[in-house]
Parts: C-alpha cells; structure tokens; sequence
C-alpha cells in the first residue's frame, strides 16, 4: 500500500506492518503527484457527499465512511493516528452531532491507527477477531520486527530502520489496556439504528483477512466494504491473518446477494464505485485463480507461477508490480 501509506516505506514491509502497527503511524509523506492520496501532507483529504447523510473520505490510510444521524455521528475506520483530528475536523464540516460509533472494518494499521483519538469520545465495535488481533499486536510485533529491522539496516533504509525501532520500542513498553482496541465486539453481525437509519454491520468469510466486515446503511443504500474491495488496486491477502484468497470471492457473493443492484459501495482502497465496480473486482480472483489451476495442473512449482503469471488486463491497477506475485502465490496455493 506504499501509495497510500508512505512513499517511503516499501510495499512490503509495510502491508506487513500494517496488519500490526495501528498504535503509531509511520510518518508518512506521499509522493507529490501520485494520484489523489498524494495531496499535499497537510491535508490530505477529500470528502465526497453520498445518498442518505452517507460521506466517503478519502485520505492518506483506509476510505473513511461516515453517517450523520439527526443526535449521532457514526464512522467507519480511522485511518493513522496522526490524521484522526483531521478527519474529525472534516465531520465537523458537516455535522456538529456527536460522534457516538466507530466501526473498524478489520485491525490494519491505515483503518485503526485513529482509534487512540476516536476511544476518547465514540464507543468502538468490530469483529471478535479485530480485538484479538490487535491486543495480540506487541507480541507480534517482537517477535517479527526484530529480524526485519536488521534486513533494514543491512539495505540501508533510514525509513525502515526507524519504523521497526519505533515499533520495538513501543510494543516492549505499551500496556495491553492501553491499546485502542474495540470495547464492543460481535461474532457474526449487529446492527446499529441511528434516526431513520438501520446500520448492518455484516461479519464476512475470510478474505482480506479472518476479521472483515462490512457495514451497509440500508436507507441510504450505501455500503462500506472495507479491505474486501480494492477498486482498480490490486489487493493484498493477509494470509498471515487469516485470509484467504478464494475466501474473496465467496465473500463478496455473500454481500452482494445481500445488497440491491444500485447501491453505492465505498471500497477500502481507491475511489467510490458501485456493485458492478465489486463485481469487477471479484472477477480478478476468478481470472487469476483460473490461471492458478491450469498451472499447477500443468504441474508448475507456485515460485515459477507467481514469477511468471501475467494478467495483462490488471496492469493498470494501483499495485501490480508490488502485490500481484503474492497474490498470485496465493492463488496457486488455494487452486484446487
Ligand atoms: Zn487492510
């Protein structure tokens, strides 16, 4: 997510990161010029008006999503820590209701990193698995960080070797009760009624990771679909936690047989789309599955697959070159 994070940390250490450092963001400064997450640092957000009191925010970490309810504010994912105040300056713009909800859609680092601001005011829910995973962080994080920091500082990257100091450090000193994890979890969906409005908040297969939901504003007919959809990115599968890359696209079935056809759907990464951009999504798995079965039917080893697939009709996609070997190694492992 090297666009969206930080142009200066590698793809992937921080997708690695990512799924355990929420408590401190990396300092993240985007390439000027890159796309619209490469605004200028000081405000790096775009605040995009949907049916129904629904925003889409767009910003440096995970899309933001947020409901303005005639006495609650209720909002999806966070982002990093640092950018938290700002995205609550961008709600105030709008709204001057309390922000009583925050919902994260599953614990990596660019959609919790705001919780520490959010815990203060808003009451914080996600899946069991958010929880677990995020109070299990420092253990994680000591045990992994310490061989990458050295393979940082064997490639001399400044960048890196401060990330993965700063996260030893922090993960070696940090309480567990001092970690913004959610106080109110669910194993399967809850739902939230502010107003008019009925929030589905919907645990889904594993994909992304074995945490995900999605979180759908009936009324509004909107639906934040968290790390389940990159539009026109290219994903990451968080194996590590959980996910599973055929898991996509049961999981995206799940929703969408869920969801009518003209609902608006904010992905996780890029821009608002709709149930046919989901639905283009989905067919990525498909392709890239097809060619994972006809290969190792073919009797090709998973490193010469992901070495050698190509998909030229996803090239255009935000992260090829750095995510789509490992989705293809993914792929090829779960062929069946
Ligand atoms: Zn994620």
């Amino acid at each position: 997510m090297k666009r969206f994070l930080s142009a200066a940390l590698t793809t992937s250490a921080i997708l690695a990161s990512s799924s355990r450092a929420f408590a401190q963001a990396p300092a993240a400064t985007p390439a000027p010029g890159a796309d619209h997450h490469a605004a200028a640092p000081a405000d790096p957000f775009r605040l995009k008006p949907l049916a129904g009191n629904v925003y889409a925010l767009y910003g440096r970490g995970g899309n933001v999503g947020f409901f303005v309810g005639p006495d609650a504010v209720l909002v999806v994912d966070s982002q990093f820590k640092d950018l938290a105040p700002g995205i609550v300056a961008q709600i105030r713009k709008v709204s001057d209701k309390p922000i009583k909800f925050l919902l994260n859609t599953h614990h990596h680092g660019d959609h919790v990193g705001g919780n520490e601001v959010f815990k203060q005011f808003a009451m914080i829910i996600a899946h069991d698995n958010v929880r677990t995973r995020m109070l299990a962080s420092p253990a994680d994080i000591q045990r992994d960080y310490p061989a990458q920091l050295e393979e940082a500082k064997k490639a001399g990257n400044a960048d890196m070797v401060k990330f993965f100091t700063d996260q030893i450090a922090w993960a070696k000193t940090v309480k567990i009760e001092e970690i913004p994890a959610p106080v109110m979890t669910f194993d399967s969906q809850l739902s939230i009624h502010i107003g008019d409005e009925t929030i589905h908040v919907w645990h889904l297969p594993p994909a992304h990771t074995d945490g995900d939901s999605v979180v759908y504003f009936e009324k509004a007919k909107v639906l934040h679909m968290g790390d389940d959809f990159f539009n026109q990115v290219i994903p990451f599968v968080d194996v590590k936690s959980g996910g599973s890359f055929n898991g996509y696209m049961a999981a995206i079935d799940k929703v969408v047989s869920k969801v009518p056809a003209d609902a608006t759907v904010i992905p996780g990464h890029g821009e608002v789309s709709d149930v046919a951009g989901l639905k283009a999504f989905r067919q990525y798995f498909v392709d890239l599955s097809a060619a994972a079965k006809a290969a190792k039917a073919a009797g090709k080893s998973k490193d010469a697959f992901s070495k050698e697939a190509k998909l030229p009709a996803y090239e255009s996609w935000n992260g090829y070159k750095d995510r789509f070997a490992s989705n293809a190694a993914a792929a090829w492992d779960e062929a069946r």
